[in-house]
């Protein structure tokens, strides 16, 4: 988005304007077009448009919707992609984008520290009779030992949860696109205030909107971001026709999400890096983990890539489960939650949660140890969070 000089827009003016359609009230705020179905004039203009449809036109709210299209035009232009299709969850965009792309005999290379519904649905994809080849995706050599002629897709989360490891963009896409695979990335921990993944060789970017999108942890979404070819032509054919579309009215959500989403990123990711600072200092924590701070291993990589260490930190506590029960109950501001990227600070213990069906083996080849703690930083004031973590840590 330019403005009338040709001027490139800043994104944070982008969020609150792009992609608006006005009905023929001219309303300022993004309309919500609760509707699945659309009239037409004439028996023609229905056959018409079950020909082609043209750009501002709708058929079924499962293959678009105006205020969803709102949300996938103002998104893409912020990722960099030439278009984006909107789905129900952030799984279902994973799910779409993978399952769209493959058939039986494919092979795909992915990192195997993954959200776990992403590992299930690598599952699905085997189920299916594609190959799937699991690296850890912070060391270039085992991408490339993985990676060969024919390879059709990789896939890895940017920043890896909960332990906050960041995979090379740049050197994997360079991997994959001499092999002539395709680069899927799960950028929900980068946010897209923070994502350079398309200029960086990503191409396709997937973000759950439930996070930093929405912000404020109301409403699942997702999308798929890519080039046209591969949004219109591969995954929303897939997705759409197999129900994974999103709601208008979460779609809506996501709008009103974006507008504020650059200011309440970067406040969460100077509160964050305050946190982590202070936090690093403190005894009762053996180890603080933010790419953010000098002393996590890929720090330079996370500046380079991202320019800054996310909102999200990992803390392992002296003293193992105990110990990071006793500081989880003791909080009174950060809530006990597992979702993140919301405006309330948000704390989950990894092992007992969202990687509890994990063996004990798996857990601690990823690093989740039984002290171990993520917290997504919210945009309360830091003062106030940094009170609450040294009054819990005392008990
Ligand atoms: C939350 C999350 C998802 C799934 O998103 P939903 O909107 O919950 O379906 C996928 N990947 C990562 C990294 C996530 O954090």
């Amino acid at each position: 988005m330019s403005d009338a000089r040709n001027k490139p827009l800043h994104p944070r003016t982008r969020g609150v304007h792009h992609g608006i359609r006005r009905s023929q009230y001219g309303e300022l705020a993004e309309a919500l077009f609760m509707t699945q179905g659309f009239h037409y004039d004439s028996a023609e203009q229905a056959e018409a448009r079950f020909i082609k449809v043209g750009p501002d036109e709708f058929i079924y709210a499962r293959y678009g919707n105006p205020t969803s299209r709102m949300f996938e035009d103002r998104i893409a232009d912020l990722e960099g992609t030439e278009d984006a299709f909107a789905t129900a969850s952030g799984m279902a965009a994973v799910n779409g984008a993978l399952m769209a792309m493959v058939k039986p005999g494919d092979h795909v290379v992915a990192a195997r520290a993954l959200f776990g519904s992403c590992l299930y649905v690598l599952d699905i994809l085997q189920k299916f009779g594609v190959e799937v080849s699991f690296v850890d995706g912070t060391d270039l050599d085992q991408w490339r030992a993985a990676v060969r002629p024919g390879t059709r897709a990789v896939f890895f989360e940017t920043m890896s949860n909960p332990t906050l490891e960041i995979v090379d963009i740049a050197g994997v896409a360079e991997i994959a696109h001499a092999a002539g695979a395709t680069v899927v990335v799960d950028n929900v921990f980068t946010t897209p205030v923070f994502s350079r993944a398309v200029e960086q060789g990503a191409d396709v970017v997937i973000y759950s909107s439930t996070k930093h999108i929405d912000g404020a942890g109301r409403a699942l979404g997702g999308v798929i971001c890519g080039t046209r070819d591969f949004v219109r032509g591969v995954a929303e054919p897939y997705v759409k026709h197999t129900g994974g579309a999103i709601s208008p009215f979460n779609a809506w959500l996501m709008l009103g999400g974006m507008a504020t989403m650059d200011l309440r990123v970067r406040a969460q990711a100077d509160t964050a890096l305050k946190l982590a600072t202070a936090m690093e200092g403190r005894p009762g924590f053996a180890r603080v983990i933010y790419p953010g701070l000098a002393s996590h291993p890929q720090h330079d990589l996370a500046m380079r890539q991202m320019g800054s260490g996310g909102t999200m930190i990992a803390m392992d506590l002296q003293g193992g489960k105990d110990a990071a029960f006793d500081f989880l109950n003791r909080l009174q501001i950060i809530s006990i939650s597992n979702n993140l990227g919301d405006a309330k600070s948000i704390v989950t213990h990894p092992a007992t949660t969202t990687h509890q069906r994990l063996s004990d083996e798996d857990r601690a080849k990823l690093g989740i140890g039984p002290g171990l703690v993520r917290l997504s930083v919210g945009i309360e004031d830091a003062d106030d969070l940094l009170d609450d973590i040294d009054a819990a840590l005392k008990g």
